[in-house]
């Protein structure tokens, strides 16, 4: 019995060994030198290392409630897989980003790898579909057997919508990516989702069907900013990188910029910056152009300048920030969704079924 229990104990010993043996010859070795055959070579272009992505949370204004969830959810299961793999505490296997256009999502999913300190991989449409027959199979396999090997990895799919939406008519092609992603998806192990995130960003959640929402339980808005938040934002984008007059005031432009986003808000600073740039080559041109060697010096910037710039860039027009709103509500994390006797899926299930009847007739 006890030379058997040694036994047992020294193969399992002998199985963590070769496990840590391998992982460790995996850690050593670089993306391009474990990407195996031609369709996981293809996605060695779109990876980004966490050291490269440049982006980190300090970069992204506002947003702190966001921030928080994401570092629960993603940045602590990566960095202390020890203290999810048991009990009622697991990484979650997807996440989605949704929210209006041009309010970070994206710049919020980069500065989660840096601070994460995990692998990005940007995955488009392009990069899932082939124009040869049988070929978009492959690259989904190729996709996650080299996430796999490069994990801890974050597969970043932007515009989720149109990769795997589901809703509306869908071609055969779309099909396909769309069951082969979810298989894959599904085959995600407890091990491998601690070191594996799919997330998703949207400007159409309500694109998502039943299927796909499932595979993303936790789902967080990215909402425009409002004038506490554009003043954040402003900090960002402006100190350290702009010379601004002496008491130029943050307060008044962002309460002068309602309705902005903040790529709204990023074009309008560009578009003030160059202001003293314009003035200076007017004022350069009138003395007959610059002196060979001269040095010029630009002016500071002053809220005049954006005041002015807002004629060139104004807010995004918002179609569906309503429905955005009522869909957080709905779905969202923290929405009223939690306060429904039925759970928040009855009348939602009941339209995706018959949107998905509609669909196979
Ligand atoms: P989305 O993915 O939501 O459409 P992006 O993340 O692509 O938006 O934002 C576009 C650009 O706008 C960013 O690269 C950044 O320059 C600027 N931006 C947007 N939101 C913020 C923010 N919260 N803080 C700083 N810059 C922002």
């Amino acid at each position: 019995m006890c030379v058997l229990y040694c036994v047992r104990s020294l193969k399992l010993a002998i199985s963590r060994l070769k496990e840590e043996v391998m992982e460790s010859k995996t850690r050593t070795k670089s993306p391009e030198d474990l990407a195996e055959g031609k369709y996981e070579r293809i996605f060695v272009s779109s990876l980004v290392r966490p050291d490269e992505v440049g982006v980190k949370f300090d970069n992204v204004g506002a947003l702190d409630h966001v921030k928080k969830v994401l570092n629960e959810l993603v940045i602590l299961p990566m960095k202390r897989p020890d203290l999810f793999s048991s009990g009622l505490l697991r990484p979650c296997k997807g996440l989605l980003l949704f929210g209006p256009p041009g309010t970070g999502k994206t710049l919020l999913a980069k500065a989660l790898a840096t601070e994460a300190g995990a692998n990005f991989i940007n995955v488009t449409s392009a990069s899932l579909t082939s124009k040869w027959y049988g070929e978009d199979e492959k690259l989904i396999t190729a996709l996650f057997s080299f996430a796999r090997k490069i994990s801890p990895v974050i597969i970043f799919l932007d515009e989720v919508d149109g990769l795997l939406g589901g809703r509306g008519k869908s071609s055969e092609t779309s099909r396909t990516i769309r069951n082969e992603f979810m298989m894959f998806w599904d085959g995600l192990t407890s091990n491998d989702s601690h070191r594996i995130l799919i997330l998703g960003a949207t400007n159409r959640p309500f694109d998502l069907d039943e299927p796909i929402l499932r595979r993303m339980p936790r789902r967080v808005y990215v909402d425009l900013p409002n004038a506490e938040n554009r003043l954040k934002i402003l900090k960002v984008l402006l100190t350290d990188q702009e010379n601004l007059e002496s008491g130029f005031s943050f307060e008044q432009l962002a309460h002068a910029t309602d309705g902005y986003s903040g790529s709204d808000l990023k074009n309008l600073c560009v578009a003030a910056a160059y202001r003293p740039v314009e003035e200076l080559l007017q004022e350069e041109s009138k003395e007959g152009g610059r002196v060979d060697g001269g040095v010029s010096t630009l002016r500071p910037l002053k809220l005049d300048d954006f005041i002015h710039s807002k004629a060139k860039v104004g807010p995004s027009v918002l179609e569906n920030s309503f429905k955005l709103r009522e869909w957080n509500d709905q779905y969202g994390e923290g929405g009223s969704r939690r306060k429904r006797r039925f759970g928040f899926d009855l009348n939602l299930n009941k339209q995706m079924f018959d949107d998905e009847r509609a669909r196979e007739k």
